[in-house]
């Protein structure tokens, strides 16, 4: 089972992978936590490298195409791996954010950068995707105070957010048997039991 968490900056993806990680451990159910960009000797490379510069430093499809190659590197040395040998993968971001934030927040158009990653991906999409859907303010609200390792798109306007928002909506909508929609504002132990249902019904199906 491929399980990714989504959503924008302040969603709380970093609590809830947490949360059903420590399900997974209870379990004795073998899995592997990654990220994007990331999970891979290279991918975390190409993180810093990208994430080192400042807000709208790195043109567009220079940013698309390092978060495409990164996870193309983490889908052949980590996750097809992994789940060939029976582990979950839980991932904190996958294809939905590219879309969200090159596709449709720096405007290179979703269709494109679905394409990419389509490429980058060889087709392997999760068998779920968990999105943490929230209020610009609301997320922005929780980013305050929080030490994370770029501000770089943290501190973009509501209304980039608010695009990003309803990118990752449009995506779940066009898929509702891989999408589960979260709302973000609620208590993250409710959030964390409607996760743990859909994913006791990907290991008894
Ligand atoms: O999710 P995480 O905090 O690890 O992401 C690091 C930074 O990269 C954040 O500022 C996030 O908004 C940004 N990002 C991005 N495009 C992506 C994925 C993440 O701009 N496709
Ligand atoms: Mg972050």
């Amino acid at each position: 089972g491929f399980i990714a968490f989504e959503g924008g900056d302040g969603a709380g993806k970093t609590t809830q992978l947490t949360l059903l990680e420590s399900w997974f451990r209870e379990r004795s159910l073998p899995y592997e936590r990654t990220r994007e960009p990331g999970g891979t000797p290279i991918g975390e490379r190409i993180r810093s490298l990208v994430l080192e510069h400042g807000q709208g430093e790195v043109d567009p499809r220079t940013e698309a195409l390092l978060f495409a190659a990164s996870r193309a590197a983490h889908v052949v040395q980590r996750i097809e791996p992994a789940l060939e040998a029976g582990r979950f993968v839980l991932c904190d971001r996958y294809v939905d954010s590219s879309v969200a934030y090159q596709g449709v927040g720096r405007q290179l158009g979703a269709e494109a950068v679905a394409e990419v990653n389509a490429f980058a991906t060889g087709g392997l999409q999760p068998d779920l995707t968990v999105v943490l859907d929230i209020e610009p303010a609301a997320a922005r609200a929780r980013r305050e105070g929080r030490d994370g390792d770029s501000d770089r798109i943290e501190s973009a306007e509501d209304a980039f957010h608010e695009r990003l928002r309803a990118a990752f909506l449009a995506r779940a909508e066009a898929d509702p048997q891989r999408y589960l929609v979260l709302q973000a504002a609620d208590a993250p132990e409710s959030i964390q039991a409607e996760i743990r249902v859909r994913v006791q019904e990907l290991l008894s199906p």
